[in-house]
């Protein structure tokens, strides 16, 4: 049986009435850096004191879920790492493969002043700024940092990704993503 053209007429002018006069235009860069950035996955993954204040951020009263910060609990489903606390030689290692086996694109949040400078450590033994060994994208100041620290970190993360380009060429396999 064809279609009768006089049943889908009016539905379609009522889609078309949706918008009125208005034209929405956007890049697929755009939308793909509004996805990516709306459902940060950070590696469950804490070294010292600053872990706390990362875990009390999760908890019910920030609730980074309602930023679409879902904490995963394999590198294989994390796109963001947050070094948070004091990282010693002796567990450089273990951070580096963690971070090898998370998927492109991928971040990494220095919080504290441990993770960004080796904070009061200057040791033999602490590695004296997280961003020696891997590419920073936000440092978070603080001894320790508050939850709101960390908050603001992930929202200036979201910021840096929405300025990426080719974002959506990379997706389908053509060329990198030229970071913000
Ligand atoms: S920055 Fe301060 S709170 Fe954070 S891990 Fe270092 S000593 Fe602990």
């Amino acid at each position: 049986m064809g279609v009768n053209q006089q049943e889908i007429a009016p539905s379609l002018a009522e889609h078309n009435n949706v918008l009125g006069n208005n034209i929405l235009t956007a890049s697929l860069d755009k939308l793909v850096n509004w996805s990516r950035s709306r459902s940060l996955w950070p590696m469950t993954f804490g070294l010292a004191c600053c872990a706390i204040e990362m875990m009390a951020a999760g908890a019910a009263r920030f609730d980074l879920d309602r930023l679409g910060v879902l904490f995963r609990a394999s590198p294989r489903q994390a796109d963001v790492i947050i070094i948070a606390g004091t990282v010693t030689h002796k567990m450089m290692p273990v951070i580096r493969t963690v971070y090898e086996q998370m998927p492109e694109p991928k971040y990494v949040i220095a919080m504290g002043a441990c993770a960004s400078s080796g904070g009061v450590f200057d040791t033999y033994s602490v590695l004296q700024g997280i961003d020696q060994e891997l590419p920073v994208d936000v440092y978070v100041p603080g001894c320790p940092p508050r939850p709101e620290g960390l908050l603001y970190g992930l929202i200036k993360l979201q910021e840096k990704i929405m300025r990426e380009r080719n974002s959506f060429g990379a997706a389908i396999g053509a060329g990198q993503v030229i970071r913000g």
